[in-house]
């Protein structure tokens, strides 16, 4: 992460949230006290930093001045503020900022939340339907000051195509009344092909009825918004909602995928290669299973130490995930040992493509503890489709182990 620019004015309290963003974030900080310091700073170089925390009265400059400065130069801002007036929140938030925390025994809790919100976001893609361009423009900018990506539509029917088409979307923030197809619609019709756990939607209306609430909710809203709304409820609201999905993603990572790889784990990839496996056999399509197993890795252990080879496991693994496609299953079976399961392609096509990897692997020097270490790996692939799928990986451990005698670092195919 890049640097986070700190400006307080009470030096103790600035090494407070200095140390607190170190320690969760591994970020380096820079702490400026006054106005003048913050300016002579950022004139000399303001790309360095990722994002601002900032007192919003400062000796030299009483009112605010430091936040349109700090985002004039590009820099999303946190205020923290000592007086909250109805007065004070207006201002603050006219300014577009990340958001506003009040100084308190919570300060550093809540600051650090925000920052992991605002990292989480840019990863997130949020698709606004409404019928209005007006209303679309002043809700995008809202998210995008959230640091959320934001594709817009103006009904149902052409935000049923962007789902579709963008598999990053994850909130759908929807008006009621619109032409085509209303909220209500698009709300059951994505509902039939997006689980509520999966997509989250937002219904949002001005007509003031209540019922439209429930109506939302009850077609697979997960929330709802009145319009107008105020800019914290729907920010509130909607991060919220995205902080539950993030949960739940979680949870359910945790259960199929390995923890130091982020790989899927041996038992989703039974679990998952067996219906594709299923499918293959049924429309009789090429499958191809590869075993892949570090070479001499007990060695690089040995000699650079286990976090070493942690983290040659980890480039490997990245290796092979970049090197397939979203339907295809890149697992870790366990220790130095992965497996691969592709469908629809061919045996030459295999061959090449598993040769490739071999060779990017053995040309990527890994970098870990100062050390520069490289790693080879053995692979075995079967592109014979046999009777179940555990026959079919048993055949590519076989081919590993043939690769293994002839010498490692390379790929033995049938
Ligand atoms: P070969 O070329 O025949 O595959 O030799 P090898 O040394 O790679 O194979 P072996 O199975 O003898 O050793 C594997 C080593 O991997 C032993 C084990 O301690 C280590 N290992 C297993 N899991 C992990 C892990 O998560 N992290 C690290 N750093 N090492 C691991
Ligand atoms: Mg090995
Ligand atoms: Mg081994």
């Amino acid at each position: 992460m890049d640097k986070v620019l700190i400006v307080e004015d009470s030096k103790l309290f600035g090494q407070l949230l200095s140390r607190r963003v170190a320690d969760d974030f591994h970020a380096g900080c820079v702490v400026k006290t006054t106005y003048q310091e913050t300016v002579a700073l950022l004139e000399e170089d303001a790309d360095q930093f990722l994002l601002a925390v900032l007192d919003l009265n400062l000796p030299d400059a009483a009112d605010g001045e430091i936040v349109d400065y700090v985002i004039s130069k590009g820099i999303p801002a946190v205020v923290v503020t000592a007086r909250l007036n109805e007065e004070t929140r207006r201002q603050i938030l006219g300014k577009r900022v990340l958001d506003y925390i009040m100084k308190g025994p919570h300060t550093l809790d809540l600051l650090s939340s925000t920052i992991s919100r605002y990292l989480r976001n840019q990863d997130i893609t949020v698709l606004l339907v409404d019928d209005s361009g007006l209303v679309r423009e002043n809700t995008r900018k809202i998210l995008e000051t959230q640091h959320f990506t934001v594709v817009e539509a103006g009904d149902g029917i052409a935000a049923m195509e962007q789902l579709k088409a963008d598999p990053s979307i994850q909130l759908v923030l929807t008006d009621y009344h619109m032409p085509q197809m209303d909220g209500f619609e698009l709300t059951a019709e994505i509902r039939k092909s997006f689980p509520m756990d999966k997509l989250l939607i937002i219904g949002m209306s001005a007509q003031g009825d209540p019922l439209l609430s429930a109506q939302f909710l009850k077609r697979g809203a997960n929330d709802f918004i009145n319009k107008p709304y105020f800019e914290e409820e729907l920010v509130w609201r909607v991060n919220q909602n995205v902080e539950i999905l993030h949960h739940l993603n979680q949870l359910r990572n945790a259960a199929i995928k390995d923890s130091l790889t982020g790989l899927y784990n041996r038992r989703y990839f039974f679990q998952a290669g067996g219906k594709l496996f299923e499918n293959a056999r049924r429309r009789n399509l090429d499958l191809c299973i590869a075993m892949i197993d570090i070479d001499h890795f007990k060695n690089i252990n040995d000699s650079y130490g286990h976090a070493c080879g942690d983290q040659v496991l980890v480039d490997v693994a990245k290796t092979l995930l970049d090197s397939f496609r979203e339907s295809d299953i890149v697992a870790r079976l366990g220790g130095e040992e992965f497996v691969v399961m592709t469908s629809n392609m061919d045996k030459a096509h295999c061959r090449d493509h598993f040769e490739e990897i071999r060779e990017k692997i053995e040309e990527n020097l890994i970098i870990a503890d100062g050390y520069t270490i490289q790693a080879t790996v053995s692979i075995g692939v079967n592109t014979l489709l046999e009777e179940t799928l555990d026959a079919m990986v048993r055949q590519a451990d076989g081919l590993l182990y043939q690769a293994k005698e002839s010498g490692r670092n390379c790929v033995i195919i049938d």
